[in-house]
């Protein structure tokens, strides 16, 4: 399903790291992989954290999101979005996402609002922006936080805007089958200075900033090590190549499923460039059905594949929600499928990947 590229630039700043002392989560390749995110975001600020999750739950306190508060979010997404929204003690608001794009909903969003809503967590979905023009007109007159999970997305862009400046407040994942990875790490980047001293504060225990050991919030250890940072600013440095190798594959995966009624593969909005994640496809009529049987044929001869992200409501320890109907949603958790993606996959992997589908689907190309 994925591989991460790990070249030499990777093993030498991590033994540099390593050989330095500087283990922990002090050190030099920690500032430097924040400098390389505001480049590669377009912001003013960026902090590294422990993992994706944890930039979520930053984000959320670090804009005072609590008890009584809702979040919009979409149904469609990984769990963690869901997960930072509860760990806060807000009442998650669900809501149907795009039949093309596979993004928030804007009108939805728009349906959603009440005087409660504090924030809208778009999530850009395998690597596809949301539609953040849209849910800015609805989100900025409501006085309403936009925040986007941009685990998927980093190097993607909207109208030329970089995925990191696109929302009031992003975050990023470098879990190891991202388009960019650290092992486990992550990042909150934004443009507001308030928000990003926040972030740091929090990751870090809510130490005060003058007084040692005195602890004037509740914080939390959320840092991310000086080894981890090490391999981030490699793979930061390798983006352009991390991405555009990933995007060959995108490219043949699309000639190999055009003009396919049955095979219909996650849209693109016109002005979005996406970052190339899960090459992801939605099977259509009578093969709709037969998606879990089609991933196990395809996992015998070898090919491992994805099904799409279940509903979030669908989590059987959500108990207190609100929630639109979300028919686009529940349709992708049960006929949709992503295929293997990574950089350095070859043509004739991927023409494996497309065979082995056809052949398990009954389709002959
Ligand atoms: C990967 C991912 C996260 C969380 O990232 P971790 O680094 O695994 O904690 C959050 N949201 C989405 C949409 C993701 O894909």
């Amino acid at each position: 399903m994925s591989r991460p590229s790990i070249s030499e630039l990777e093993r030498k700043y991590l033994l540099d790291a390593f050989d330095s002392g500087w283990i922990s989560s002090l050190g030099d390749y920690v500032v430097r992989a924040e400098d390389k995110l505001k480049t590669i975001g377009g912001v003013t600020h960026a902090a590294v954290v422990s993992n994706g999750t944890t930039a979520l739950h930053l984000a959320l306190l670090a804009l005072d999101i609590g008890p009584g508060d809702e979040v919009i979010i979409p149904s469609s997404t990984y769990v963690a979005t869901l997960n930072a929204v509860l760990y806060v003690g807000a009442l998650p608001v669900i809501v149907d996402v795009d039949p093309v794009t596979w993004c928030i909903s804007p009108d939805a969003v728009h349906e959603a609002l009440t005087t409660k809503t504090r924030a809208v967590i778009a999530v850009d979905l395998y690597g596809h922006p949301a539609d953040y023009g849209s849910l800015r007109e609805i989100c900025g007159p409501a006085g309403v936080v936009l925040v986007a999970d941009a685990a998927e997305s980093i190097g993607g862009s909207l109208q030329g805007v970089p995925v990191g400046a696109l929302a009031d407040v992003s975050t990023f994942s470098f879990f190891g089958n991202k388009v960019v990875t650290s092992g486990e790490g992550g990042a909150v980047v934004t443009q507001d200075a308030e928000v990003d001293r926040r972030i740091r504060k929090l990751r870090n225990q809510g130490n005060h900033e003058d007084r040692r050991y005195f602890h004037d919030i509740l914080g939390y250890n959320y840092r991310m090590t000086n080894l981890a940072a090490a391999i981030l600013c490699a793979q930061l440095e390798r983006l352009p190549e991390l991405l555009s190798s990933r995007q060959g594959v995108v490219e043949q995966y699309d000639r190999l499923f055009e003009l396919n009624p049955t095979l219909v593969p996650q849209g693109r909005a016109s002005g979005a460039a996406a970052s190339p994640w899960m090459y992801s496809l939605e099977l259509k009529g009578e093969l709709a059905g037969r998606r879990d049987d089609i991933m196990s044929q395809m996992r015998a001869e070898g090919v491992e594949t994805r099904p799409v992200f279940n509903t979030v409501e669908s989590m059987p320890y959500l108990k207190s929600f609100r929630s639109s109907p979300t028919p686009v949603a529940g349709t992708l958790a049960k006929s949709g499928v992503s295929l293997p993606t990574f950089p350095g996959m070859t043509p004739s992997e991927v023409e494996h990947v497309v065979t082995s589908l056809f052949r398990a689907c009954g389709l002959t190309k």
